[in-house]
């Protein structure tokens, strides 16, 4: 079983706590990712996973066997690098082979002529050679097994190094930001590759990006984590639609999520001036909550309406962006209906609207939301409140 459990996971390098208290708990088959901006911890962690680095805290199983204490060789894990880390001057079909002739390493390979005679008898072997040939048909690299990395391109030196790990048949595939190095539609192709090497593979990956839109279309789970914590753990679709605090919020989507000061107080919810009708859901959390609250509202349930609409909001358009099938529409609220983006107070939201949105800057509009899909935060804390 490939199931791995993180239990309180501490990493420190001197004064500098990387990792803090970090559980986690992956199901066999799951592709796990990693995500969170630089420097947040997710290549430290990984890399604990591998043994490449030890633990200052906490527990790592792999099923029900303890592994924190084991060298990387007895984890029965595959890494896969960004920088690829090939060998320069063997071949594909070398470079494949290299994890399988390194279990039949002995001593006197290191012997001039004699090892290099015995290494290419292991090479040729009928296991070594037949797990290489499947191998390399799998990622398509059958034609170019006698080339040399140099010869190749990014993309297919990144299938090589995935061919390296495969070969091995390991329980769990680590990767660390292994697309990073692509150009953009490169990185499409080989995101759509590697999900369907994990659904073929049936193994458990755990992915390290700080790409979210790779996290969103290629993890199972997804945990997010921000200056070595975990800031939640889920399936893409929870992450995205159920956020666990602004944080969350504003790292997954595109454009970011709204979050919009609001408030209760006796007399209703209110948004600035404006008297808004939750949802029963969030009318109860935000009454029990009781303090200054912002509203989450994705972009693509804002609509500009009409300003007789009831919880419509005034503003002016100071920005409209066209990307393709949409536009982003960047509308500053008049005083008093302030907003906040993540982490810095700002007086404007923004709506993402079907189609070439043909607004001129300077235009008054109203904004009208789509409440059932709205989520709220305490405007102190930034934590979710829940009914
Ligand atoms: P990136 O996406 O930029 O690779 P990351 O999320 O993978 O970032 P890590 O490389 O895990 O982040 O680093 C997490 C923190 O630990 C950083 O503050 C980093 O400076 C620190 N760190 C990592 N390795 C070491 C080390 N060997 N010695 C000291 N500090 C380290």
């Amino acid at each position: 079983m490939a199931s791995i459990k993180l239990s309180h996971i501490t990493k420190s390098f001197g004064s500098v706590t990387a990792i803090k208290d970090i559980n986690l708990d992956v199901v066999d088959g799951d592709f796990l990712v990693l995500l969170g901006p630089s420097g947040c911890g997710k290549s430290t962690l990984l890399r604990m996973l591998a043994g490449l680095e030890t633990i200052s805290d906490g527990a790592i199983y792999l099923g029900d066997r303890r592994i924190d204490g084991l060298p990387p060789s007895e984890r029965d894990m595959a890494f896969v690098f960004q920088s690829y880390a090939l060998y320069p001057h063997k071949s594909v079909g070398e470079n494949i082979g290299f994890p399988l002739l390194m279990r039949y390493f002995r001593w006197w390979f290191h012997i001039p002529i004699l090892g290099t005679i015995a290494k290419r008898r292991v090479e040729r072997s009928p296991e070594i050679a037949q797990s290489v040939t499947r191998t390399a048909k799998i990622l398509g690299l059958t034609e170019m097994l006698d080339r040399l990395p140099r010869t190749l391109s990014g993309g297919q030196r990144q299938r090589v190094a995935l061919g390296r790990a495969m070969v091995r048949q390991p329980e769990v595939f680590l990767m660390d930001e292994p697309l990073s190095n692509l150009d953009a539609k490169l990185r499409t192709t080989m995101r759509a590759e590697i999900t369907k090497l994990h659904r073929d593979l049936k193994g458990t990956f755990v992915y390290v990006t700080h790409d979210q839109v790779e996290a969103m279309t290629m993890g199972t789970k997804i945990a997010l984590l921000r200056d070595g914590q975990l800031q939640q753990f889920g399936t893409p679709r929870e992450i995205y639609e159920d956020p666990a605090n602004t944080y969350v919020a504003g790292f997954i989507g595109v454009p970011s999520m709204n979050l919009i000061r609001s408030r209760y107080s006796d007399d209703g919810f209110r948004i600035g001036p404006v008297k808004i009708t939750l949802p029963n859901r969030l009318m109860a959390a935000a009454r029990k909550a009781n303090c200054p609250t912002l509203l989450g509202v994705r972009p693509n349930a804002l609509r500009i309406g009409r300003s007789d609409e009831p919880h419509a909001l005034q503003g002016t358009v100071v920005l409209v962006e066209q990307v393709g099938a949409e536009s982003n529409v960047s509308v500053e609220l008049t005083a008093d209906a302030t907003s906040v983006e993540q982490d810095q107070s700002s007086n404007t939201i923004i709506i993402t609207t079907p189609g070439y949105s043909e607004l001129e800057l300077g235009t008054l509009i109203s904004v009208s939301m789509d409440l059932e899909q709205a989520v709220l935060f305490s405007a102190k804390t930034g934590e979710r409140i829940r009914a």
